[in-house]
């Protein structure tokens, strides 16, 4: 299965040649002392604050790794500790994002799968999720997203992402991305159009109504219905 492929490449090597897999506890410690460090400038975080017991094997994960270090009660990062911290809660955001604005999946639960998703989110899935985002900046609560090689590339090269319809101009055409919509009927509506993600798009009128071409077929929608479809749109295709 592609996601245990992806959940267990995730290994880190060691001086040896053992290879290691973080554990979730471990991230969720890494998580915890990014966000005292970086983002409330402390220079370390209290052991009780960070919501991982004290006693947990996964601080001896991380100290084995070399990633942290504890003195008396608090926890400082090492180098390359704080490196796999960004790149933990960089999974953990854009897994928020995910949840939020592709899949619909909102609040508590919404938190609940975001946890379980960030962890199968490793390199190349991430960046992946990023792009089919438009590598977005914030979180759901409004947090930084850390930025990754993608996010600066895609500002370096004025790649746009994934746009809503209404975005596009007649004439210009791309692949379905995905819909998001709160509507069953609405979804099930435009499935029947043939708006599946990867299916090719050419819109060929914005005004009164928008309308696409779908293989052979054209549909005219209303701008709420075109808000909701998400386009890669085809870079620089003539009119
Ligand atoms: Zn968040
Ligand atoms: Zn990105």
């Amino acid at each position: 299965m592609w996601y245990e492929e992806i959940y267990y490449t995730r290994r880190f090597r060691t001086c040896g040649e053992h290879i290691m897999k973080l554990s979730e506890k471990a991230e969720e410690i890494l998580e915890a002392l990014w966000i005292a460090v970086e983002e409330e400038g402390q220079g370390f975080a209290e052991l009780e604050r960070i919501g991982v017991a004290a006693d947990d094997p996964a601080y001896r994960e991380l100290t084995k790794l070399a990633f942290i270090e504890i003195k008396e009660d608090r926890v400082y990062f090492r180098p390359e500790g704080r490196e796999e911290g960004q790149s933990t809660i960089r999974r953990h955001r854009l897994a928020e994002r995910l949840m939020m604005d592709v899949l619909n999946i909102r609040g508590e639960s919404g938190d609940n799968k975001a946890c379980q998703l960030e962890h199968i989110l490793n390199e190349g899935v991430d960046t992946r999720v990023c792009a089919m985002l438009n590598h977005p900046v914030t979180c759901p609560h409004g947090k930084p997203i850390p930025p990754g090689d993608c996010c600066v590339e895609a500002k370096q090269s004025c790649d746009l992402g994934v746009l809503p319809l209404t975005e596009l101009k007649s004439g210009e055409e791309g692949t379905i991305a995905y819909i998001q919509t709160d509507d069953n009927k609405k979804m099930q509506k435009m499935v029947a159009m043939g708006l599946l993600p990867g299916n090719p798009v050419r819109l060929l009128q914005t005004f009164p109504s928008y309308i696409f071409k779908i293989g052979y077929s054209e549909f005219a929608i209303d701008a709420n219905m075109a808000k909701e479809i998400f386009i890669n749109p085809l870079p620089g295709k003539p009119v």
